[in-house]
Order: structure tokens, then C-alpha cells, then sequence
């Protein structure tokens, strides 16, 4: 007896009959069909375009001398992630909290803590960055019929590229003292770095412009093709994720072999010969378990909980309870707005083309 694509076919009357005894999922998608987790990512993305809009409106207005209208939005500062690294060295040596940017630190330990608790489910569910990426390369499967992978041997190493310029500013933070950390959070560059970060958009250089075509390009052929070797912030992810309680988990007495979860995943790892996915790579999308075709074979589990499963209901809802909660606590704890006041800001806006406003020197220890 063989089994064929969840039929049984029984050599000695050589047709194909459904395998009653291997009962198939009812809601098994198609790879790469929209799903729940692509309206969270949309969801997000969408208040991100929000966030930006408002941002630039609240720029336009301070750099005028009318009434500013409308709130300088925090949710802003997730574009700072370096200077949230350096807050949040800051405060395990201090306990100081960096109050100029203190939503970059919210949004970072956000990040982290959901990445450690659904494998970098940050990456996966609520990334914008990640989000754009994804619907790149569902773009160019739709334009040219398939994604491109890169041979092995160079593949992986460009996977560690992530890594490496994650290495890069793990030592030069960690090569830098408290005193000096306190410097840069304080300096006049850092207070408007979210202007200049609007900068990197509003006033792109034929350079920036040139970088930004190649990754776009790029995504369009391989899938997640930043986030796959070029995005520190992921490799942190990933790094976080290596602690995670949960695990893609597959049963190998009811897997049919079919290999659709390897097919399916945006990150090649190969789901359907491992009991367990313990990769950094895995971002948490649950496209593997969407399109397994046998029932109670591979799901995201917690370690030791049995049964019991994570489905794309229970992540985002899990997702954006902690992000609600952790926003919420920070606000009422005087956490997340920064004390720089419209008063300030429009001031050091004045002088943000002047040669004084630049990035600080690094001093190692
Ligand atoms: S193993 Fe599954 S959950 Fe992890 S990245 Fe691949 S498809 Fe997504
Ligand atoms: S775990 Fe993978 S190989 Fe096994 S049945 Fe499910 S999709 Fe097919």
C-alpha cells in the first residue's frame, strides 16, 4: 500500500480511495493565500502609514510659526532602534530611562518580548517592514509564476549577513559607557533623529534612492529577501527566539510526507523532516501549519503543553494584548512621551541643516 496525496492506493486493485484513517483538515489553505494573520500585518501596516502621516504633519506645522494641531505621535520612535538599544543598555546600568525617546524603548522591548514568546513573531505578524517585503514577493510569484531561491552555499552565508552588522553595533554600543550613552540620548542629534529618520524619506539622495530599488528588486525575485539577510533587527529577533517556549511541532506518525510545509515556508527551513523548527529563522507565520493537509500533524506548540496549540487567532490576539498593555502601562507610567516639549522641538528644528546637528563621535572604552 502507498499513500499518494491522502489517498491510499492499494496495490492489489491498483485505484486510489480516500484514507478514511488519515482524516484531512477542513480549513487546509492554499500556499501563500491570505489569511488571518495578513489582516494583522495589514491592520499594522496601515496604522503605520497613520503614524507617519501624522509624524510629517506634526514636522510641517513645527517648522512653521502657525498652531501646531495636531500630537507628535511616539508610535514614531520603532524607527530608532539603535537609539532604543543604547536606552535600554543605559538602563540595566543605571536605571535610568531615556526620556527623549522613551516609546523607541517600549517598541523595542515590545519587540523582543513577543519574539521570545512566539518565535519572532515580531518579523513575521507585525512588522511593517516585514509586511511590505512579504507582499513583494507574493508580487513577483504572481508576475513571473515563482520566487527564486539562491544555491546553498550562498544562501547561507548571506544569511549570517544579518548577524554580522547586528555584531557591528552590539560592540559599539556595549563598547560605550553610560556616561557617554547618556550624551548621545542628550545630544541635540538625537532629540530631532526622528526628523532626520523622516529626512531618509522626504529628502532621499540618489544613493539612498538607488539601495532602496536593488532591495525592492531583489524582494520581487527571493522571499523576504531583507529581512532574510540584511535586517539586524530580525537577526536580534531571531536570536531572542532561540530561548522561545514554542516550536513549529510535527508529528511524524500522521505526516503523509506531501512536504508542503517546506514548500510553503517563506524561509525554506525544512519542516517536514524535523520533529521540532527550533530555527532563528522561523518568523511564526503559521504558513507551514496552514497548508499541511493531515489533521494533528504539525502545529505551534508550547513546549510540554501536549495538545495544546497556537492558531492565528490566539497569536495576534496574544500580540496585541501585549502591546496594548505595554503601551497602556507606559503611558500612565510616564514611559512612552517624549519631554521634549513643541517649544523645544521647533527650536532645534530650526537648526537641523546647521554643521553642529551632527551625529555625536563614538568614543570606545
Ligand atoms: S517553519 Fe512554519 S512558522 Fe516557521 S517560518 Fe517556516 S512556515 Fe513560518
Ligand atoms: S507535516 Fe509537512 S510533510 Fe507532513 S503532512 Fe504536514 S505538510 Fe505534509
Amino acid at each position: 500500500m502507498v499513500i499518494l496525496n491522502h489517498k491510499v492506493l492499494k496495490e492489489s486493485e491498483n485505484t486510489l480511495v480516500p484514507d478514511n484513517s488519515r482524516p484531512q483538515r477542513e480549513e487546509r489553505r492554499e500556499p501563500h493565500s491570505w489569511g488571518k494573520r495578513n489582516w494583522f500585518q495589514l491592520g499594522v501596516f496601515l496604522a503605520t502609514i497613520g503614524i507617519g502621516v501624522q509624524f510629517f504633519i506634526y514636522v510641517h506645522q513645527a517648522s512653521g510659526n502657525g498652531v501646531i494641531t495636531v500630537l507628535r505621535p511616539p508610535g514614531v520612535e520603532g524607527f530608532l532602534p539603535i537609539g532604543a538599544l543604547m536606552g535600554w543598555k543605559l538602563f540595566v546600568q543605571t536605571g535610568i530611562w531615556d526620556s527623549v525617546h522613551p516609546a523607541a524603548m517600549v517598541l523595542l522591548g515590545f519587540a523582543g518580548f513577543i519574539s521570545l514568546a512566539l518565535r519572532k513573531s515580531f518579523c513575521g505578524w507585525f512588522c511593517p517592514v516585514g509586511t511590505f517585503s512579504e507582499w513583494l514577493w507574493k508580487l513577483g510569484r504572481g508576475l513571473f509564476g515563482k520566487n527564486y531561491k539562491l544555491p546553498v552555499w550562498l544562501d547561507f552565508p548571506l544569511r549570517s549577513l544579518k548577524y554580522l552588522l547586528l555584531g557591528f553595533f552590539v560592540v559599539i554600543i556595549f563598547s560605550m559607557s553610560s556616561p557617554d550613552i547618556l550624551g548621545f540620548l542628550e545630544s541635540p542629534y538625537y532629540k530631532i533623529s526622528d526628523v532626520k529618520m523622516l529626512h531618509f524619506f522626504t529628502r532621499m539622495t540618489m544613493l539612498t534612492m538607488i539601495v532602496l530599488t536593488v532591495l525592492v528588486l531583489s524582494s520581487l525575485f527571493v522571499r523576504n529577501a531583507w529581512c532574510r539577510y540584511l535586517c539586524p533587527y530580525g537577526g536580534l529577533m531571531g536570536l531572542l527566539a532561540l530561548c522561545s517556549p514554542t516550536r513549529i511541532q510535527r508529528n511524524p506518525d500522521t505526516c503523509i510526507g506531501c512536504k508542503s510545509c517546506s514548500e510553503a515556508c517563506p524561509y525554506d527551513l525544512p519542516v517536514d523532516s524535523k520533529l521540532y523548527i527550533r530555527s532563528p529563522e522561523c518568523n511564526g507565520c503559521m504558513e507551514c501549519t496552514r497548508v499541511c493537509p493531515a489533521e494533528n500533524t504539525l502545529a505551534l506548540k508550547t513546549k510540554g503543553t501536549g495538545k495544546i496549540f497556537w492558531n492565528a487567532t490566539r497569536v495576534g490576539t496574544v500580540i496585541i494584548g501585549i502591546y496594548i498593555m505595554m503601551v497602556y502601562t507606559a503611558g500612565i507610567t510616564g514611559h512612552w512621551k517624549s519631554s521634549v516639549t513643541d517649544h523645544e522641538f521647533r527650536a532645534r528644528l530650526q537648526t537641523i541643516d546647521s554643521p553642529e546637528i551632527t551625529h555625536p563621535k563614538v568614543r570606545f572604552k
